[in-house]
């Protein structure tokens, strides 16, 4: 089975949303807004792909003024990324695969770059990913970050390198500054060790054989714990009994909310429904056909305090 580092990231956060997500092929739609920003992102990320195959970029910049921009003010910050003269090999897309514990990983770098023992660096190799977030990580943030650990791992396990000779370098192509009309690129850069490489072999060891042995055990993924903060916004919380979620709205006249049990309201106890007091700004919204309820994925606003009786815009 392949394993990808966003399938790390979202197993050790949540198994069962892990399970509903990869296992059931669950899928919940993008908003407007996180839409646009992944479609920018697509495009950013395949003009430097496009550069790098020395093909002509100008025509895509000529059409998206802030493509242009990000592309020129990154070539003004950094000049050394886009020079290879000391450089020995360089790739963009470039992928490695390596197996742990019967489990298939691959990696793709945006950008791959590497010198030899005669350049200036020495013998070592960088691997560059392009973020296209508007507000940049940390340093902290991000070596925490299953891209960041899976990343520089495969690298060590895949070639000749010793830890210490490579590193993972985040630029947050975007970023704009209140203070400044243009977008202000932003670099991240991680150095690797032999104790993080060590560490990372324990923890990918450790969740794989938690992994497999939830596969198993042919069991329902388990759950957070029932206060989990991070229910509150799970769009998957509508079918995790007794999650409260604001997922599920009552489709009868009563005002309840449904805290996703899967019933109605008229078979819920009533300690388990949450008053209609409770005021609603930007509900996330998808409708599924059930007996008495709407479930909700999505993006719709309101601002009444009568769901029974709100007027809902799909956005
Ligand atoms: S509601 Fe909570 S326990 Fe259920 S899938 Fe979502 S995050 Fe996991």
């Amino acid at each position: 089975m392949r394993l990808s580092q966003g399938q790390l990231t979202l197993l050790e956060y949540c198994p069962r949303r892990f399970q509903h997500s990869i296992l059931e092929s669950l899928s919940v739609p993008s908003s407007p807004t996180l839409l646009a920003a992944q479609q920018w992102g697509d495009r950013f990320h395949l003009l430097m792909q496009q550069r790098e195959m020395g093909l002509p970029i100008d025509p895509v910049l000529a059409h998206d003024d802030e493509l242009q921009t990000c592309v020129s003010r990154l070539q003004a910050a950094a000049p050394d990324l886009f020079d290879s003269t000391d450089e020995s090999w360089r790739q963009s897309e470039h992928e490695r695969s390596f197996v742990l514990n019967g489990y298939w990983f691959t990696v793709v770098y945006d950008l791959l770059r590497q010198w030899n023992a005669a350049s200036s660096p020495g013998d070592r190799a960088e691997i560059i990913d392009w973020k296209t977030y508007l507000k940049p990580r940390t340093a902290k943030f991000l070596r925490r970050e299953w891209q960041t650990r899976l990343y520089l791992y495969s690298l060590v396990e895949t070639t000749d390198y010793r830890p210490e000779q490579i590193s993972m370098t985040y630029w947050f192509v975007r970023v704009t500054d209140p203070e400044a009309p243009q977008p202000t690129p932003q670099k991240v850069c991680l150095p690797y060790s032999d104790q993080a490489h060590q560490a990372t072999h324990r923890q990918l060891t450790q969740l794989t054989q938690q992994f497999t042995a939830l596969l198993e055990g042919g069991m329902p993924f388990p759950q957070l714990p029932i206060d989990s903060q991070k229910c509150a916004d799970c769009p998957f919380a509508v079918r995790c009994p007794y999650r409260p979620s604001q997922s599920s709205i009552c489709a009868c006249s009563s005002g309840k909310i449904a805290p996703s049990t899967g019933q109605t309201c008229r078979q819920m106890p009533q300690s388990m429904q949450v008053e209609k007091s409770i005021q609603y700004q930007s509900v996330p919204f998808l409708f599924l056909p059930g007996p008495s309820w709407i479930q909700a994925t999505g993006q719709a606003s309101t601002q009444s305090a009568t769901p029974s009786h709100t007027l809902v815009t799909i956005v």
